[in-house]
């Protein structure tokens, strides 16, 4: 090993950080020891230092942060067949127990024994070395990047949601709720199948004419409530103005095939039952609040596809790495700052903060190293 520590970026409790030198993990005869050279940050990532927990994950112990990331093999177990040392590899973060039902049909992601990096208690990705099983590392062709491996995670959640579940396909149409990272990565998803129209909303300018530079065939600035207007009123109200403006209709060629949420806001999950047309699918990404009122009655009579996205899957990760590779899907664009492992701190702050020092917009900021 070029480097007998293991330097680490650890969560040590709310709004607390530190460095610190751990044992370089251990690696079984099909796993592989990964130095992690490029590590993406997450709105995870910064919701556990924020608030200590997500939902059920709470942090009781200090744990390492960081679960976007790729590096290069340094060492692999005596049964690892397909890599080699020296290979460029992206990290699929969470290994499931290949066992349980859930597993064995094929949805590992839903495993009740996942072990997924930087989700409490299990350490994650911001270290000199992290090991994973050889299959959970995904070698990067010749002409990818390490930085546009650790942009393998997030886009595998867009293929997941677009792709996989969304069942998404050529000269069709998808209207995208939240155009932050993940938003746009489903946008530029979509458009790499072949979509006829890319259609993202948001409520932050600038994001929207970023969509719009990057995967966005049409944006839609939705408009403020009215005073005392209902929640119900005013998502009947948007979606209608949506609609009448981009020339969106309920049934046939002008209509929606697939709406994906990626804001998690009630207003936008209403929203896209109301625009998707009938038989359409609505996929659920973006976590927000937890309870919402729906229109079932909409849902019932347009007999809607409704499903909730968790991570990724089987498959998930080769069709990231290959949309790439082809150069049909651009990650590289959305890396607006990048930080050395010294500054991960810094890359934290800028990434809560939506702005850097530079005053630059962020949408996501990778972390270099450790050296
Ligand atoms: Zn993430
Ligand atoms: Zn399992």
């Amino acid at each position: 090993m070029a480097n007998e520590s293991n330097r680490s970026f650890v969560l040590k409790g709310v709004e607390s950080t530190a460095f610190e030198e751990r044992k370089i993990p251990e690696i079984g005869a099909h796993d592989v020891l990964v130095e992690v050279k490029k590590t993406g940050i997450c709105g995870s990532d910064i919701h556990y230092l924020a608030h200590g927990r997500i939902g059920d994950f709470v942090v009781k112990e200090p744990m390492v942060l960081g679960h976007e990331s790729a590096g290069i093999v340094v060492a692999t177990g005596s049964l690892v067949k397909d890599l080699k040392v020296g290979a460029k590899v992206a990290l699929e973060p969470g290994r499931s127990c290949t066992r349980c039902e859930s597993c064995k049909s094929g949805r590992y992601q839903l495993c009740p024994d996942m072990i997924f990096a930087a989700t409490p208690p299990y350490d994650g990705t911001l270290a000199r070395y992290y090991s994973l099983p050889a299959d959970l590392a995904y070698e990067l062709p010749a002409n990818m990047s390490l930085e546009e491996g650790a942009l393998m995670e997030p886009l595998s959640v867009g293929i997941h949601s677009v792709s996989t579940l969304g069942q998404f396909h050529s000269n069709q149409s998808i209207a995208v709720f939240g155009a932050g990272p993940v938003g746009l990565l489903c946008m530029a998803v979509a458009r790499a199948l072949g979509a006829k129209r890319v259609i993202g909303i948001d409520i932050v300018k600038e994001r929207l004419a970023f969509a719009t530079s990057y995967a966005a065939t049409d944006v839609f600035l939705p408009p403020k409530p009215e005073e005392g207007e209902n929640k119900i009123d005013y998502s009947r109200r948007v979606t209608d103005l949506l609609a009448k403006g981009l020339d969106i209709e309920q049934r046939g060629p002008k209509a929606i095939d697939l709406v994906i949420d990626a804001s998690g806001a009630e207003a936008c999950i209403r929203m896209g039952i109301y625009l998707v047309k009938y038989g359409g699918t609505h996929i659920q990404v973006g976590m927000g609040s937890p309870e919402i009122v729906l229109p079932i009655t909409t849902l019932i009579a347009k007999e809607l596809r409704v499903l909730g996205s968790f991570r990724y899957g089987p498959g998930d990760y080769n069709l990231a790495i290959s949309l790439v590779a082809q150069g049909k899907i651009d990650v590289k664009s959305l890396i607006t700052h990048e930080y050395p492992f010294e500054k991960a701190d810094e890359a934290f702050a800028t990434t809560r903060a939506g702005k850097g020092a530079d005053g630059k917009g962020v949408i996501k900021a990778v972390i270099n190293g450790p050296k």
